[in-house]
């Protein structure tokens, strides 16, 4: 089976999508991990020019990115970078700052969407990103597309941020989220888009218990 939970930035979807998956006993894969990922190795090896990715040389040095995602149940992916658990970076504001730019390089989705198919071959999966139900999966059982005010995901985000003691502006997180929500949603290949035959998850009012009693329960309506 597999549950694509697709959305905008700091909606939640990576708890919903790992709680839903250990509920169910499901492998869990943040896709987004993946494109964060990438971003760390653009800004590790200084592939900027004037501020701007040097497309060229990352898609030269992509076969070159060796990544691997650790899973627990109930847990944060892991991600190894060639050999190198590189998770407590991903979240950095320089990483998130640059992260949809790197996403809307075709060669980058190309390599990245061919390991997110082939960790659904053998097992059950949830996995949450953009376009995990448009273009991952767009046979997924089901889809969930996950949507709230953007306000509410700043301050999600700014705490979260505050207890795990970085000092972030929350106007710089509101500016990164709808920074993303425009480059996301208007970028040519892959745009951020409900699924036709998604289902809209709005978890402005709900809390992380609501929205996963909301999910658990559309798995079990495929059930009859
Ligand atoms: O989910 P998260 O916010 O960590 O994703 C970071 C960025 O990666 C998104 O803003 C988006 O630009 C990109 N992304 C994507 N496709 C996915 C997952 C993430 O383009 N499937």
């Amino acid at each position: 089976m597999i549950i694509a939970i697709d959305g905008f930035s700091s909606t939640g979807k990576s708890t919903l999508a790992r709680q839903l998956a250990a509920h169910l006993n499901f492998l869990y894969i943040d896709s987004g991990a993946m494109y964060r990922a990438i971003s760390l190795y653009v800004i590790q090896n200084d592939m900027l020019i004037d501020f701007m990715i040097d497309k060229a040389s990352l898609i030269k040095s992509l076969p070159d990115i060796k990544i691997d995602i650790r899973h627990e149940r109930d847990k944060e992916n892991q991600v190894m970078m060639n050999g190198e658990n590189v998770t407590s970076q991903l979240r950095d504001m320089k990483v998130s700052n640059m992260v949809s730019e790197v996403a809307a390089i075709p060669e980058v989705r190309e390599k990245l969407v061919s390991i997110q198919r082939e960790l659904s071959r053998s097992t059950d999966i949830v996995m949450d990103g953009r376009d995990i139900g448009t273009v991952v999966f767009p046979h997924a059982d089901l889809k969930l597309f996950v949507k709230a005010d953007a306000r509410i995901r700043a301050e999600r985000r700014w705490m979260e941020m505050r207890e795990k003691g970085d000092d972030v502006d929350f106007d710089d997180i509101l500016s990164n989220i709808k920074q993303r929500d425009i480059k996301d949603t208007t970028r040519k290949i892959a745009p951020l888009k409900k699924a036709d035959d998604a289902i809209e998850l709005d978890n402005t009012s709900l809390d992380k218990k609501q929205q996963l009693d909301l999910a658990i329960q559309y798995v079990n309506d495929l059930k009859h």
